[in-house]
Order: C-alpha cells, then sequence, then structure tokens
C-alpha cells in the first residue's frame, strides 16, 4: 500500500484554505486540514472536507455539452467555444449588449475573474457583471 499526503490548496472557494490530499495507491480518497497554513489554521468547511470527492465522481462533467436538436450532446471544447462566440454575438447584435451578462466565479482566480469582467465590459459592451458568491 503506497499511502502519500499532498499538500494543496481548497478549489471550491477563493479564500484559499490549505489541504492535505490523501492518495493511495495513486488514487485521492480524502483531504485534511493544512495545521500549518496561515489562512485556515488546521480548519475546513464542509465542502473542504469532501473536497475530494468530486475527482473521481462518476457524474463529473469532463467535456462540454451544446443542445443539438434538442438533446444535450458531448462536443469538444473548440465546438463549444465557437458555438457560445457566435450565440453571443447574434444576441448582442440583435438585442443590445445589455442583452447579454457574465458570471464569475469564486473557485477561479482574481486573474480569471479580471479577466471574465473586462470580456463583458471590453469585448461585450455590458456592465452586467455578477459572481456566484451573490447567488
Ligand atoms: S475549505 Fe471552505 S472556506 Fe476554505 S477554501 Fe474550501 S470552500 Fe473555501
Amino acid at each position: 500500500m503506497d499511502y502519500e499526503f499532498i499538500p494543496s490548496v481548497c478549489s471550491y472557494c477563493g479564500t484559499g484554505c490549505g489541504v492535505l490530499l490523501k492518495v493511495l495507491d495513486g488514487k485521492l480518497v480524502g483531504t485534511l486540514p493544512l495545521k500549518t497554513h496561515p489562512v485556515n489554521q488546521g480548519k475546513l468547511c464542509i465542502k473542504g472536507w469532501n473536497l475530494h470527492e468530486y475527482v473521481n465522481s462518476p457524474r463529473r462533467l469532463k467535456s462540454p455539452f451544446i443542445k443539438v436538436d434538442g438533446r444535450q450532446t458531448e462536443v469538444s471544447w473548440d465546438r463549444a467555444i465557437s458555438h457560445a462566440a457566435q450565440r453571443l454575438k447574434e444576441i448582442v447584435e440583435k438585442h443590445g449588449p445589455d442583452s447579454v451578462a457574465v458570471l464569475a466565479s469564486a473557485k477561479v482566480t482574481n486573474e480569471e475573474n479580471y479577466v471574465a469582467q473586462k470580456f463583458a465590459r471590453a469585448v461585450l459592451g455590458t456592465n452586467n457583471v455578477d459572481h456566484c458568491a451573490r447567488l
């Protein structure tokens, strides 16, 4: 049996709590709080304690889906991004920039959130920007 504890950072929110990922024979099996981490000092919320569960979940989405002929269909990232860009362009041209909005996420970095709001304002032309923590 090969047991490892790998220090990492919780990916559920922007707080950035330190965790120890428990890995048994190459498979992620558990999460512990990192006692020496300055943010959480050995504590985790319920999401952090269960951080490992989604990694091996059979329900985890690993690729994008778009609706084709009324059915959710798995597609490549290139196709999904092209589809989203085309539909956003059509909607903005037809209904104006304030007909769309960008929802950012606590699960990404500050830099990624910055790019998301910049995309909304500079590319789409809307100030409709919000964040999952307010929903
Ligand atoms: S343990 Fe909870 S508070 Fe800490 S980063 Fe994860 S989700 Fe956020």
